[in-house]
């Protein structure tokens, strides 16, 4: 069972909204329907607890100092002659006549704006700025040096010149100054001398409720990088909150780093970190950041939890599929000398002729995959001329030609039958089961369910079909059989069923009997199959179910309790236990008759007719008979694994509805867990006074709490 790629970040489209599947009339069709998964919009499907966000409160003091550029300049007073340089950081600029390499600058020009120009070009082209040490501007005749990142380090950068004529502004670059700075986890938000949208930075100037709402509009600017965080002001306080709201927000480390360490503080958080967040935010429902490109149908024979198979090629991009058994029909196809045939008139004993069609099974037409077996069923013409045919079996589409004289009693002679030879033109006319058949037989019809997924374009690229779907367990399944949706009034009924089961039914396995699937090689002759009608019934692959493994399971599943005698009778074959009894179980898992049941003591129990109590066609309840098996029984020899492995007590919960938010899925597919609890673990007793029980049930009486565990 694939249920396609998943996603390692965990991240997949939802399943379409209000799947819907419905019988159309014929029994084996099934109509499916859904909503379009790419508008969908619904708020989380858990209750969840009110949430709050987690914020810090920042208060404004005094004006913050800002973080500022250390700037310098050069003047060229007067034409420099070739020679002379000017030194910026240790780098010297040399004047040129003419052609200039890398650190040169021409005066050639003998005008002064143009010079400035030419040494700004140096400046920026050479080792200055390669080196960090300043960018340059020129205006008229004054070169402008700026040191590339604000803060004290740029008034290190020396400036000189050897001649008049060029004449810097000071010794060095002034004005770079360390500023204080804002740390939210790990964003900075600095301090500056204007606030300038995607710089991460706000306006100190103004007064401190001026500063406040400048901080805080730096941090909703949507340029910035604060996206985590949204920002509100009252006065000089500004209060940071974590934009996602719930507990998760909580412990975000936030700090100021001021520029002076000397000076009085200008800003103060009310707390070295975020807090004050509550609950566990659910996030809704919405498939907007996903390229849909249609809905996947899986289908199981057997039950809700599967096993699921595909039943479409390709995603399917509209809102409607009829899932059927698919009959085709195949008009005169040829049959070969070569390949086409199994007998030539030279089978043991009858000498008959046997063809063989390209596909099978053969079927009946206008039914729902009833194997051929009537000469009305398929049509053999030699040269054109329809022949008479003997016997046909569909399941592996062997047609038997009649070649006995037919007496012709208007002539009174024998009409001969037409032998087929090598250059004759034989063709054959039929009806066949392409792909597999729409389960709807005796109370089968009960276990079809099917799921939808939505499939969408893989936006990572890490997807070997470029494609991305949501996992089975998140599909909810849906059955024909329940001709009415679930409404929160009987979904209520069925849980307060089920507390009935829970405070005094016992917990058992079940096991589903497999309908469909690969067939086991003990049925090795089709036609053995079709005459007996019966796999074998020791066979240890398919427990004489004719399907390999037989059934599925096990499920863990709580009945109403034992209630009748074990009645020990004699037989012609010895001794036997009778224990006979009915029991109820809710709508899921879907079972019936010829499933059955392991009780925890070891002793399995055959299930018998099942009935289904239904409101408005809504399956609520299922009630049945068990029977005790006698211990020779195969369905002994169905593997318990892995749960016999388990070292006990190991238990492991899977009830979605404990699970915050939906860390589980909310609709899983197999059984390979346990879920019921084989004994109690209370954690806030101490063990060495701890008393333990078998249930949750019985911990929540004895020590109270919400029950499987939690407090
Ligand atoms: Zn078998």
């Amino acid at each position: 069972m694939s249920t396609g790629w998943d996603p390692s970040a965990g991240d997949f489209p939802w399943p379409p909204q209000n799947a819907t599947a419905m019988s159309s009339f014929h029994s084996s069709d099934a109509d499916i329907r859904w909503d379009d998964p790419s508008i969908l919009n619904i708020g989380p499907e858990f209750p969840q607890e009110e949430t709050k966000r987690a914020s810090v409160d920042l208060t404004v003091i005094l004006n913050p100092r800002p973080w500022q550029i250390a700037t310098g300049s050069f003047t060229v007073n007067s034409l420099p002659l070739a020679g002379d340089f000017i030194e910026i950081g240790g780098v010297l600029l040399t004047a040129v006549n003419g052609a200039f390499a890398r650190d040169e600058f021409d005066i050639s020009s003998g005008n002064l704006t143009t010079i400035a120009s030419n040494i700004a070009t140096a400046v920026n082209q050479g080792s200055v700025k390669s080196l960090g040490l300043s960018e340059a501007g020129a205006s008229g005749p004054i070169v402008f040096l700026e040191y590339p990142v604000d803060g004290e380090e740029g008034n290190l950068v020396t400036l000189s010149s050897t001649t008049a004529a060029v004449s810097p502004s000071g010794t060095s670059l002034t004005g770079g100054q360390k500023g204080d700075t804002l740390f939210f986890g790990t964003l900075e938000l600095k301090a500056n001398g204007s606030r300038t949208s995607g710089e991460n930075n706000f306006d100190v100037s103004g007064t401190i409720q001026d500063v406040a709402e400048s901080i805080k509009d730096a941090i909703n600017d949507s340029s910035n990088y604060f996206g985590l965080f949204t920002a509100g002001v009252s006065s000089n306080v500004v209060t940071v909150y974590v934009a996602e709201p719930g507990g998760q927000g909580n412990n975000i480390p936030v700090n100021i780093g001021f520029g002076d360490s000397t000076a009085p503080i200008t800003m103060d958080f009310s707390n070295g970190y975020t807090a004050g967040g509550t609950g566990v935010f659910c996030p809704g429902k919405s498939n907007t950041q996903w390229t849909i490109v249609g809905v996947n149908i899986y289908r199981s024979d057997t039950s809700q939890r599967g096993p699921y198979f595909r039943v479409n090629r390709v995603p399917v991009a509209s809102l409607f599929y009829r899932d059927h058994t698919n009959l085709v029909e195949v008009i005169d196809e040829v049959i070969p000398w070569e390949g086409g045939w199994i007998f030539r008139g030279d089978a043991p004993n009858a000498r008959s002729w046997r063809m063989r069609s390209r596909n099978t099974p053969i079927v009946k037409v206008g039914t729902n995959g009833i194997p051929a077996d009537s000469e009305f069923d398929v049509t053999v013409k030699i040269n054109g001329k329809e022949v008479p045919v003997r016997a046909v079996f569909g399941p592996k589409g062997e047609i038997d030609l009649d070649l006995r004289p037919v007496w012709d009693p208007a002539t009174e002679t024998m009409i001969e039958p037409v032998i087929p030879e090598e250059n004759y033109s034989i063709t054959l006319s039929y009806t066949y089961m392409k792909g597999n058949k729409l389960v709807n037989t005796l109370d089968n019809r009960h276990k079809v369910f099917y799921r939808l997924t939505t499939v969408a374009l893989d936006p990572s690229g890490t997807s070997a079909t470029g494609l991305v779907e949501t996992p089975l367990e998140y599909s909810e399944p849906i059955s024909p059989m329940n001709s009415e949706k679930l409404d929160y009034i009987w979904r209520e009924a069925i849980r307060r069923n089920r507390w009935i089961l829970e405070q005094g039914g016992e917990r058992v396995k079940l096991f589903i009997r497999r309908v469909t699937g690969n067939p086991c090689d003990c049925v090795w002759d089709a036609r053995l199959e079709e005459y007996s009608k019966q796999p074998l019934n020791y066979c240890m692959r398919c427990y004489g179910t004719g399907w390999v493994g037989g059934y599925e399971g096990p499920i863990d599943i709580i009945i109403a309790p034992d209630d009748n005698e074990r009645t020990v009778t004699q037989t012609a074959n010895g001794r036997r236990l009778e224990h006979s009894y009915e029991v109820w179980i809710g709508p899921s898992p879907m079972t019936s008759q010829r499933d059955f049941i392991v009780k925890q003591n070891g002793e399995r129990y055959s299930i018998g007719p099942v009935r289904r109590t239904q409101v408005r066609g809504l399956i609520l309840q299922q009630m049945f008979n068990i029977g005790y098996l006698d211990t020779g029984d195969i369905r002994y020899q169905v593997p318990m694994s892995p749960l016999e492995r388990l070292p006990w007590p190991e238990t492991r919960f899977s009830n979605p509805e404990d699970s915050e938010c939906q860390e589980s899925a909310p609709y899983p597919v197999g059984y390979d867990y346990q879920a019921s609890p084989m004994m109690s673990d209370k954690p806030s007793i101490p063990e060495g006074r701890q008393q333990r029980g078998r249930t949750p049930v019985w911990q929540n009486i004895t020590y109270g709490g919400k029950g499987n565990g939690k407090e």
